[in-house]
């Protein structure tokens, strides 16, 4: 019988990748070359099920909260967060294949089933050690702390990466290298991260006995509290057994507050991406002597002097159960816009990474700028910023410029038309926007 494939994968490898139950036997190869690109293959998957919490959520009145502007910004940090690897291989890999190349000890068989499960656990506890790190130390927290900015908690929420967490990640899965093959790390890793896509989401309550091994929606519901039992708990990937074995595990008990203790309240992206630099430098200088300024940098996110390394719990912003998400109000109208426009970029965007290897580079780079400065202006529109309508204005033109020179192609040839002319329409708007907030100002100065 024809098995259904949805980009390149069958329907149920694309399912089982998402909830990490591939096989040694379908997943195991002998060179890093012939690993195929799992993550970038499980796009329409992660689609399909943010499509349904979406769906499930109208139809239960407790469903979970989904706003379109914590929703794009979201997926814009996730967006944000791969464009790197248009210029580079991942830091994960090529570290850990420099590594085996000239440190290896010895060298487990690729097509081993021993192997392969091996690489399972060495993964998911590299990454459980990462993860505390990436809490514990303020330096790596900088890069951390994108991930546990949103306010809610849905399947979006997963795609809210961090850029610049990878130049850290990569370190934590060194010993590996020492003896698995690159060709078998670099399918786990892939595994460990699609893995913590589902989890994600209030609607999964309890997973009975399950619970007690693998990391659940419900252990990472408090991984992504602000509550003070949640602080610093529930790193696992994939298996919970480190956080019960290390002394980090702590169960959901009450509800859940979801962000951080100090929300950021924006919905910028390069602001959600790298505000936390300037802070940690402010910080820096602030601190008196070297052993102050050093623990700033390498004690936790919550430590002052005289505090423990982690800082005191008791210091947090009490949790009173009346915490409301930052939410500020704007038409449906604008929300209609800002979605659809977000879903054209997001079109762009992924002609971008599937075509990355036979556009030229300038065509790349000008692609990229074009999808940086969207996430930007699209941001400052759900901001509501005062210059938002000049930025949308401009960014307005320069989409009829790609599409006139064919850099934008639609993804159904039937819909170039009715996008030009949204488009165009877009650009008057914004036209008339500027030249209104120009004669208010003139009016005010007068
Ligand atoms: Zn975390
Ligand atoms: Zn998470």
């Amino acid at each position: 019988m024809a098995q259904v494939q949805v980009n390149n994968v069958t329907v149920s490898q694309g399912v089982r990748m998402l909830f990490s139950l591939m096989t040694p036997n379908e997943s195991s190869f002998a060179t890093v070359q012939e690993v195929p690109k799992y993550v970038n293959q499980a796009t329409p998957y992660f689609s399909g099920l943010i499509l349904l919490e979406i769906v499930l959520g109208w139809l239960k009145t407790d469903g979970p909260r989904i706003k379109i502007n914590d929703f794009i910004t979201s997926l814009s940090a996730g967006m944000m967060s791969r464009l790197p690897q248009l210029v580079m291989r991942s830091l994960e890999l090529s570290a850990y294949i420099y590594v085996w190349n000239n440190f290896r000890l010895l060298e487990l068989p690729w097509d081993s089933a021993w192997t392969w499960w091996l690489a399972f656990l060495g993964v998911d506890m590299g990454y459980y050690w990462f993860h505390r790190f990436a809490h514990e130390l303020n330096i790596l927290w900088a890069a951390h702390q994108v991930h546990h900015s949103s306010e809610y908690y849905n399947l979006s929420t997963a795609l809210r990466q961090s850029v610049t967490q990878q130049f850290s990640s990569w370190a934590f899965y060194l010993p590996l290298a020492l003896m698995v093959p690159p060709s078998v790390f670099a399918v786990h890793v892939q595994f460990n991260l699609l893995y913590q896509f589902w989890i994600h989401t209030e609607l999964v309550k309890d997973l009975g006995p399950l619970e007690w091994i693998l990391n659940t929606p419900s252990h990472h519901r408090v991984h992504h509290g602000r509550n003070p039992y949640c602080i610093d708990k529930n790193y696992a990937g994939i298996l919970i057994i480190w956080d019960r074995m290390f002394g980090t595990f702590a169960p959901e008990s009450d509800k859940v507050v979801y962000g951080l203790t100090h929300p950021i309240s924006t919905f910028q992206i390069w602001t959600v991406e790298f505000l936390y630099y300037p802070y940690l430098w402010q910080r820096f200088w602030e601190a008196e002597g070297i052993s102050n300024k050093l623990s700033v940098i390498f004690k936790g996110p919550g430590w002052t002097p005289g505090k423990p390394r982690l800082g005191d719990i008791a210091d947090i912003p009490q949790i009173t159960g009346e915490e409301m998400p930052h939410d500020p109000t704007w038409s449906p109208a604008m929300q209609a816009y800002v979605l659809v426009q977000f879903l054209l970029l997001l079109d762009v965007y992924n002609n971008l990474l599937k075509d990355q290897t036979i556009l030229s580079e300038m065509t790349a780079l000008l692609l990229t700028g074009y999808v940086l400065l969207s996430l930007t202006s699209l941001g400052f529109l759900i901001d509501q910023r005062a210059n938002a309508a000049e930025m949308e204005m401009l960014r307005c033109v320069l989409i009829m410029a790609l599409q006139q020179f064919g850099y934008i192609k639609p993804l159904v040839p039937l819909l170039a038309f009715p996008i030009e002319a949204f488009v165009l329409i877009a650009a008057v708007y914004w036209s008339l926007q500027c030249v209104n907030q120009r004669i208010n100002r003139m009016k005010k100065q007068n």
